[in-house]
C-alpha cells in the first residue's frame, strides 16, 4: 500500500509507534507535530517527513494537503494530562477541540474524507457497568475526556454534513514500548503508573505512591486495562485499511479485556526487573474510578484485531527493556 497519509502528533508516544508500522507497510507519511511533547528522534526514518506546526494552522494544512494529496488523516495530536485539564481547561479545549476543528474543515475543503481519531475511555467517565463496551454512556468527568468526546461529536456531524468517514479508537491504558526498545513511553512530566514504578525501582525517584488501597477491588487498589502500544498501532493500521477499502465509520474500544491492579503492576515490575520498588501507600487520586476494563469484542469483529500482549508481565517486560536502555542515556542525566 502506498497511500499518502497525514499523521498529527506522530512524534508522540502512540503516534510514533503507529508511524513506524505504517512506514514498514509502505505508506507515505507526513507527520505534523508541534513538538511541545513529541520527540523528533521518535521518527525513525528519513523517508518520513516531519513538519513542525500546529493542527489549527489552516494555511500550513492547505499547503500540506495540496503537496501530498493525503488519502487519510490519523489524528493523535492532543494534550493528555488529566489533572492539568481540570486546572487549565482552556488549554485542552483549544488544543484538543478547536485546533482539530480547523483540521477537519481543511480535510473537507481538500476532499480528504477519512479520519482516524485517538479517542479514549476517559470519554465514558465513571463506569456504570464493566467491562465497558462502546454503547456505555459517555459522561466524561474531566475536560480532557470532554474535549475528546466533543471532537467525536464534531466528526460525527461532519459525516452527516460532508460524508467524512471516521474511526474513533477509544484507548484504555496505553503502555509498553516497541519490541526492539527503539521507541517507548517518554512523557515529560511523567504521570503514568508503569514508567513511574520503573523510575522508583531504578532510584530516579524515591518511591511510587499507590493512590488508594481501599477500593472495592480484590486487593483494594485500582484496576486498569493496560493495552500495549504496538497493539494500538496495529489497530490504527487495520482502521486505515478499512477506510481506504471503503468501509463504514466505526467506533471501537481498544483494550485487552483483562484488568490488572496497581499492586499487580508493581509486583510485575519487581519480577521482570529484579529490582525492589519502594512503595508508599497514599490517598485516592480524585477522579479515579475503581476499575476500567474494556469490552473490545467489536474491534475483533470489525477490525479483526486483538491484543497480542495480554499479561501484565509481557507488557511490563516490554516497558522494562525500553526504560533500561533509555536510562543509560537520557535518564542517567536526570539522576
Ligand atoms: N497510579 C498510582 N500512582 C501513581 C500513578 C498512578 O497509584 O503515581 C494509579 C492510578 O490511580 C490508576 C492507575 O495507577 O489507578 C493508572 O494510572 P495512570 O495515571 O497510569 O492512568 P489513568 O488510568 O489515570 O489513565
Amino acid at each position: 500500500m502506498s497511500a499518502s497519509v497525514l499523521v498529527t502528533g506522530g512524534a508522540g508516544y502512540i503516534g510514533s509507534h503507529t508511524v513506524r508500522l505504517l512506514h514498514q507497510q509502505g505508506y507515505k507519511i507526513v507527520v505534523l507535530d508541534n513538538l511541545v511533547y513529541g520527540h523528533p528522534e521518535a521518527i525513525l526514518s528519513d523517508e518520513i517527513l516531519l513538519v513542525k506546526g500546529n493542527v489549527g494552522d489552516k494555511n500550513l494544512l492547505r499547503t500540506l494537503f495540496d503537496t501530498h494529496k493525503f488519502e487519510a488523516v490519523l489524528h493523535f495530536a492532543a494534550y493528555a494530562y488529566v489533572g492539568e485539564s481540570v486546572t487549565n481547561p482552556s488549554k485542552y479545549y483549544h488544543n484538543n477541540l478547536i485546533e482539530p476543528l480547523a483540521l477537519l474543515e481543511v480535510m473537507v475543503e481538500k476532499k480528504c474524507l477519512r479520519f482516524i481519531f485517538s479517542s479514549t475511555c476517559a470519554t465514558y467517565g465513571n463506569p456504570v457497568y464493566t467491562p465497558i463496551d462502546e454503547n456505555h454512556p459517555q459522561l466524561p468527568i474531566n475536560p480532557y475526556g470532554s474535549s475528546k468526546m466533543m471532537l467525536e461529536w464534531v466528526a460525527r456531524d461532519f459525516k452527516i454534513a460532508h460524508n467524512l468517514n471516521y474511526v474513533f479508537l477509544r484507548y484504555f491504558n496505553a503502555s509498553g514500548a516497541s519490541h526492539d526498545a527503539q521507541i517507548g513511553e517518554d512523557h515529560q512530566p511523567e504521570t503514568h503508573l508503569i514508567p513511574l514504578v520503573f523510575e522508583a525501582a531504578m532510584g530516579i525517584r524515591p518511591n511510587i505512591t499507590v493512590f488508594g488501597t481501599d477500593y472495592d477491588t480484590p486487593d483494594g487498589t485500582c484496576i486498569r486495562d493496560y493495552i500495549h502500544v504496538e497493539d494500538l498501532a496495529t489497530a490504527h493500521l487495520r482502521s486505515l485499511e478499512r477506510l481506504l477499502q471503503g468501509g463504514d465509520s466505526l467506533i471501537c474500544n481498544l483494550g485487552t479485556g483483562n484488568g490488572f491492579s496497581v499492586k499487580e503492576v508493581i509486583q510485575a515490575v519487581e519480577k521482570v526487573s529484579g529490582l525492589q520498588v519502594p512503595v508508599v501507600y497514599g490517598e485516592r487520586r480524585a477522579g479515579d474510578p475503581p476499575a476500567l476494563v474494556a469490552n473490545a469484542s467489536r474491534a475483533k469483529q470489525e477490525l479483526n484485531w486483538e491484543a497480542s500482549y495480554r499479561t501484565v508481565e509481557s507488557i511490563v517486560a516490554s516497558a522494562w527493556k525500553w526504560h533500561n536502555s533509555a536510562w543509560k542515556g537520557r535518564y542517567a542525566n536526570k539522576k
